[in-house]
């Protein structure tokens, strides 16, 4: 297994739409290994490929620290297919945008249908947590960020500590 570096805000990669995934092989088995690897070893929940400078439709989520019976899994091309009318308001962060958490207003449940790493289809409906984590990582894959998401005021406010992060990144 091998760890990737995580690209943080200012990247061009985050903003890119990533590009459907149509090789179901050991390379992409592999790589869902080390995303589920690279997302443990910085206590994330979830990691987008676009977050590892990969603009490729997989994500993979890694809920075992609140919920038990999960097990850290990948899923490739997701899509939110439906979306319920009731919403709810939870803190995020995200491992791009280091040191930032901001209230997000999303629906509560969605339907979600992906591929899973032998190609096959699936539908699931989920709520609450992992509903958002689908949403949070499938933003990624079409180069949304949480803070696009939050009220114009606080975007205002979050304006110079996202500068900050963005000329990180030109010095490197
Ligand atoms: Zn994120």
């Amino acid at each position: 297994m091998a760890l990737h570096k995580i690209i943080t805000y200012g990247h061009p990669t985050l903003r890119k739409k990533a590009a459907r995934i149509t090789k179901f092989d050991e390379n992409l088995k592999k790589l869902a290994e080390d995303m589920i690897e690279t997302m443990q070893v910085s206590d994330g929940i979830g990691l987008a490929a676009p977050q590892i400078n990969k603009s490729i439709q997989i994500i993979v989520i890694g809920m075992d620290l609140i919920d038990e019976k999960w097990k850290p899994r990948a899923f490739v091309n997701p899509k939110i297919v439906a979306y319920s009318d009731e919403t709810d308001i939870m803190e995020e962060g995200c491992l791009s945008i280091p040191g930032i958490r901001e209230d997000v207003v999303r629906p509560i449940g969605i339907k979600v249908r992906f591929q899973n790493l032998d190609g096959s289809e699936e539908e699931w409906e989920v709520n609450g947590l992992l509903a958002r984590v689908f949403q949070h990582e499938i933003d990624h894959l079409n180069g949304i960020l949480f803070t696009d998401r939050v009220s114009p005021l606080k975007k205002k406010l979050l304006e110079p500590k996202l500068e900050q992060l963005r000329s990180l990144i030109s010095t490197h």
